[in-house]
């Protein structure tokens, strides 16, 4: 062996001896576990791209270690086509925290790094024919000069003592430390966010600021682009989201890995963006569920984001009125620095919430007389209302008077929901599970009868019963229906910013962040639908979306109230809503839960199996939950975990799929993560049996 140039790279194929030889173990998107060995001619950095063949295809991989020698028999071993040099290869950082999440969301490598990417750097037909150079940088590269933004200064307002404390705080931390900023609505989280990201600029340091979702940004994006400084650089902010143009998220993504960019804003994916030079995190709404991706790899953003702070020994500030009760269980627990502003701002009182019972009422299209009347004050006084339902459509099902048929989707079981026509769109029923649409019956399939009549209310609804109730009122009606078009959601907003809407209906999407400035009155309409909801986590869910959106009334004027219709005004939820007691809710809240031994007080996993029959899925969810029983001694801290019976999901069947799952349970979450990996591992030869597709959720949001 002595011809070879390198002795320590002893394992080369003897077939060229003279040429230099390297190893590399590159993470590959394809849905097998484990890396895949190349060599290649040159030496090549961790974190590189490189383009491989794989069988007959050829991909884009991401080299993650150099070994000395590879896996198998290295006569095997296949050469990398080229290695991809338009981008800095990503830095150890970066490659840590795919590891960590690959690891603990139980998913290969390669199925975490590549969809991370922009597409443009993930995929081979970028580099196609351009063998040296090429590929979708350097083509951008030519575009990339800054768009020149006017740049006002915005009004700075003085901080008030509590933000001052907090802001001192945050910014005498050095290395790891997770704050928990614990904010009343209105309580100027946001001028705390700039000033300690301020603070953090200065220090040399890259922020990522993670928003929950991309309809927050504009109003936001604006206050970092004028506020934040960098001496010498014209444009420090780069915004990421899923809503961008390939294009444009790949410049984004360049620029904060070339460390550019000093400020990124961005949603959940944004945690996945190189940045050589973090200094600070901040994720405002912590709470949110948008944090929480819900395909592909099942991560949270918000959970990732504290591993990295960690890992990179900086602070990370996790801002929220209504915080998860995980958070402030690690706040409780003195895991987390809890800093509170527990005042608005702007000198105005929290707004006043009334429970309204109407069990004894006699409603109006869902509308109570006191909602009607306080609505009528309001555009008396020239003031804005929030009507808030979250449900989207005209109603929810269309029903025969005469035999009692319901519209139903005929590939999920689901009602389908009537929808009113909008422009040139006629009447129509969709399903809001598989998007299946279809016209409007004009006589009951079943009966022939044509007295068919909508049943229950949506946005749309509400909106066409406010404009009876109120003819001279501007109305405005903000959903994802709404909003469909690009750009749509932001002109809405900034008609009711301009104060060119007297009465906004809207779902969710109107809930949070927005700073209205003349907005008096937020009703709301079917907060119950929520109370009953199977999920345990369902009242904590209601009591944060009430206290967004109630929130949202008298932020800049006082006499800000709140309407909440309900039949159950004595519940806990409600209750500390009107008292705007997130403390108090959050203590009852985390007692239920440790009595009950659920999250934070347990960690769980889900495993989730769709089939053509909901037997099938049963079946196999009952083989892998045997499984450990099938061979105990690959399974030696099973005692520690409970695999409960698997069960149909409410709504079992989805495009004619159907679908069961297993929930896995243990108050040992290393243990969990071990039997997990364990587990795992079986499932794909388990799975390829039974003829079904499966799915593995660690730390689920929803059960
Ligand atoms: P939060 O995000 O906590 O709900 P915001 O950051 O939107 O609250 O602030 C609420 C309002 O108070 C905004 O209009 C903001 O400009 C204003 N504000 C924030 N801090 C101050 C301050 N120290 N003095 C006066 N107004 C302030
Ligand atoms: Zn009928
Ligand atoms: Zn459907």
């Amino acid at each position: 062996m002595a011809e070879f140039p390198n002795p320590e790279q002893s394992a080369c194929p003897p077939a060229e001896p003279t040429v230099a030889c390297f190893w590399l173990r590159v993470a590959l998107d394809v849905p097998l576990a484990g890396l895949f060995d190349y060599r290649a001619s040159q030496p090549v950095a961790p974190g590189t791209r490189v383009i491989v063949p794989f069988g007959r295809r050829r991909l884009v991989g991401v080299v993650v270690e150099t070994p000395d020698v590879p896996e198998f028999d290295a006569e095997q071993v296949r050469e990398i086509d080229q290695v991809l040099d338009d981008t800095p290869p990503f830095q150890a950082g970066w490659i840590r925290m795919a590891r960590f999440a690959a690891q603990y969301y139980q998913r290969p490598l390669g199925e975490v790094m590549l969809p991370a990417l922009p597409a443009g750097l993930r995929k081979v037909t970028s580099y196609q024919g351009k063998r040296s150079a090429g590929g979708p940088v350097q083509r951008i590269d030519k575009r990339a000069a800054p768009r020149a933004e006017p740049v006002q200064a915005g009004e700075v307002p003085e901080l008030n003592d509590e933000q001052q404390a907090a802001v001192q705080v945050i910014e005498a931390l050095q290395g790891y430390q997770a704050v928990l900023l614990h904010g009343v609505t209105g309580s100027g989280k946001t001028e705390v966010y700039l000033r300690v990201a301020q603070a953090a600029l200065d220090k040399g340091g890259q922020v990522l600021f993670m928003v929950p979702e991309i309809n927050l940004t504009p109003q936001l994006e604006q206050s970092l682009r004028t506020r934040l400084v960098v001496p010498g650089v014209a444009d420090s902010l780069a915004v990421l989201h899923s809503g961008l143009a390939d294009g444009e998220r790949l410049r984004a993504w360049l620029r904060a890995q070339r460390g550019q960019a000093r400020i990124l804003l961005g949603t959940r994916l944004s945690i996945f963006a190189p940045m050589p030079d973090l200094g600070l995190i901040i994720v405002d709404e912590e709470h949110d569920a948008s944090y929480k991706q819900q395909e592909g790899l099942r991560y949270s953003a918000r959970d990732l984001a504290v591993w990295c702070a960690h890992d990179r020994d900086i602070p990370i500030v996790l801002g929220s009125a209504t915080p998860s009760l995980e958070s402030w269980a690690h706040a409780e627990r003195g895991n987390y620095l809890k800093l509170s502003l527990m005042r608005r701002a702007r000198h105005v009182e929290l707004p006043q919430v009334r429970l309204v019972d109407t069990r004894r009422l006699a409603m109006q299209h869902g509308f109570s007389p006191q909602l009607v009347e306080a609505i009528g004050q309001r555009l008396a006084q020239g003031e804005q209302s929030l009507v808030f339902l979250n449900r989207r459509g005209y109603a929810p099902v269309l029903n025969c008077a005469s035999c009692g048929w319901v519209s139903q989707c005929p590939r999920c079981t689901a009602y389908t929901v009537l929808h009113r026509a909008t422009g040139a769109r006629r009447n129509y029923l969709q399903c809001h599970h598989c998007g299946y649409q279809t016209r409007v019956p004009t006589s009951c399939p079943d009966c022939g009868d044509q007295d068919l009549r909508p049943m229950g209310r949506g946005t749309q609804r509400v909106e066409e019963y406010l404009a009876q109730l109120f003819p001279q009122a501007r109305i405005t009606r903000i959903d994802a229906d709404s909003t469909r078009l690009k750009g749509s959601a932001q002109a809405l907003f900034d008609q009711v910013h301009a104060g060119k809407v007297d009465i906004l209906v809207g779902t969710q999407m109107v809930a949070k962040g927005h700073d209205f400035a003349n907005l008096g009155l937020v009703g709301v309409l079917n907060a119950d639908a929520m109370l009953f909801a199977q999920d345990f986590r369902a009242p904590e869910r209601l009591f944060a979306q009430l206290m967004q959106v109630a929130g949202r009334a008298g932020r800049h004027a006082r006499g800000g109230e709140v309407i909440i219709q309900t039949d159950y005004p004595e519940q806990p939820v409600y209750q500390a809503v009107v008292r705007h007691d997130y403390a108090g809710f959050a203590t009852y809240g985390l007692a239920e839960r440790k009595a009950v031994g659920l999250p934070p007080y347990a960690f769980q996993a889900l495993l989730t199996a769709e089939a053509r029959e909901l037997a099938i899925a049963l079946e196999f969810l009952a083989r892998a939950r045997a499984l450990p029983g099938d061979s105990p001694s690959s399974y030696p801290m099973v005692s520690t975990i409970t695999l409960y019976d698997p069960v149909p999901l409410r709504v079992v069947r989805v495009a004619n799929i159907e679908r069961a799952q297993l929930l896995v349970e243990s108050i040992h979450r290393p243990l969990l993560q071990a039997f997990l990996t364990q587990w795992a591992a079986m499932l794909p030869g388990l799975a390829s049996q039974h003829r079904v597709r499966w799915q593995l959720e660690v730390d689920p949001l929803e059960i």
